[in-house]
């Protein structure tokens, strides 16, 4: 893990790479550790926002500190499959049953759904919310609803590599990469590489965008390995500096990006989604696992608090809804927004030919282009989850009123 220190840090550099001679246009910085929010308004104080600069780690070095802090009370089971559930009366204890693949059961007081993209829970929970919009009157949501149950096909492929950064300097020993993380921008397609492992690999992922296909559903499997010539030819018009990289790539894999459509809610009595389960995203934040871990901990603080009890249960997961989902998603939107300028989709700002140093339409569109990206993700060094934890234990004490439903169409 790289702990964050207070300098400011460069996210990216940005690149147009989808042409014979790139242009750099940008650099992303972040702030550092503590970033300093300056007045919104003449009465609003300085704000020090800690931690506000990026950090890495490696995905399983964050399972293995959770796994260390599992309490000796717990008992984990790794190999469960959860097909079904059924809520019963959520006064009583043990309200949720649980029915996994392997024909086994089990109930609980609380079930939380953080299953991931293909959550088998949420395809239970959507059918839950529909049958209470049928119940109000309101035949039309509870179709809408219904439809929210699947994952969707983004209309984008991730090509994904890792690179030893040997091979790449020994094609080009200068290349930027090796140094520095960068994003290359071209029309339908994009690259974000970066070194990781203290320079020794780098990390490599191109997208290739389809538009016309999103929110589609996709008939093949999610995940493949594919030969690096199916990259070759999407990317041939690339400059030489993109070319290095591609013919620095030894094994390549394909994911087809999905992600989920905005639910109306993330509980449902006793049951709450989190994670990827509630709001899968484009990875053009880098935030979807950011996301699932600051669901977890305002929904784990939460649930823990003494003033929760199964009595006050629902005002608790009322209390993680109503503070969780409109910050995730709109996360969920700024990330996709940033892949429609990364891929230059973004109305009002594409090329339909190269686009030329020292022009000044040009030089606008791309200033525009980054200016945009960093607004969208500003998010992340001027908030904290913590100041969103307090309004939410605040709801334990004064819960919100709660709307009923009511039909959004006939
Ligand atoms: C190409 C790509 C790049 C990404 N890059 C980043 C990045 O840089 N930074 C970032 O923050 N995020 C990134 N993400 C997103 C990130 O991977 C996800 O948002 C994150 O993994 C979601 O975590 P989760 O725990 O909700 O789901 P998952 O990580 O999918 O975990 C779900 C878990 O539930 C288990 N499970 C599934 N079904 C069942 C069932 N029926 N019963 C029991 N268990 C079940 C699975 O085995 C798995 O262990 C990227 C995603 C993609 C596709």
């Amino acid at each position: 893990m790289v702990p964050p220190n207070n300098e400011p840090k460069v996210a990216f550099d940005f690149r147009k790479g989808d042409q014979p001679q790139g242009i750099d246009f940008h650099t992303l910085v972040t702030p550092g550790k503590d970033f300093i929010r300056p007045p919104r308004t003449r009465a609003d104080p300085l704000l020090r926002v800690p931690q506000g600069g990026m950090i890495a780690f490696h995905r399983a070095d964050f399972h293995r500190v959770l796994l260390n802090h599992v309490s000796s009370r717990c008992r984990t089971f790794t190999k469960k499959r959860l097909v079904s559930y059924q809520q019963m009366d959520s006064q009583s204890p043990d309200s949720v049953a649980l029915h996994f693949q392997d024909g086994t059961s089990a109930t609980c007081d609380v079930l939380i759904g953080a299953d991931g993209v293909k959550s088998a829970t949420r395809r239970i929970f959507v059918e839950e919310l529909a049958s209470m919009a049928r119940a109000k009157g309101c035949p039309n949501d509870a179709q809408k609803i219904l439809d929210l149950g699947s994952p969707r096909w983004s209309g984008t492929l991730a090509y994904r590599a890792i690179i030893p950064s040997q091979k790449l300097r020994t094609l080009l020993p200068h290349h930027r990469v090796l140094e520095n993380p960068v994003v290359y921008f071209g029309a339908d397609s994009q690259l974000t590489v970066y070194p990781i492992a203290r320079g020794s690999l780098i990390n490599f992922a191109a997208m290739r965008a389809r538009y016309d296909r999103e929110y589609t559903y996709f008939d093949q499997p999610w995940v493949q390995d594919v030969a690096v010539e199916e990259l070759l030819n999407e990317f041939d018009k690339w400059e030489p500096e993109a070319q290095a990289l591609f013919k620095s790539i030894e094994r390549v894999n394909r994911w087809a990006i999905h992600t989920t459509l905005p639910l109306p809610s993330f509980v449902s009595r006793h049951v709450a989604l989190l994670g990827d389960a509630a709001h899968a995203m484009m990875p053009y934040q880098g935030a979807g696992a950011g996301q699932a871990i600051e669901d977890a901990y305002v929904l784990a603080s939460l649930l823990a608090d003494s003033r929760t009890t199964l009595a006050t249960l629902d005002r608790a997961l009322h209390a993680y809804d109503i503070v969780r989902r409109p910050f995730a998603q709109r996360v969920q939107d700024a990330s996709r927004e940033n892949g429609l300028l990364y891929t230059l989709n973004y109305p009002g700002l594409t090329f339909d030919r190269p686009a030329l140093p020292g022009t000044p339409e040009d030089a606008q569109k791309l200033e525009e282009i980054s200016t945009r990206i960093r607004r969208n993700w500003e998010w992340a060094w001027t908030t904290t989850v913590d100041a969103d934890l307090q309004r939410a234990l605040r709801m334990l004490n004064n819960p919100p009123g709660r709307k009923g439903w009511s039909c959004s169409t006939g």
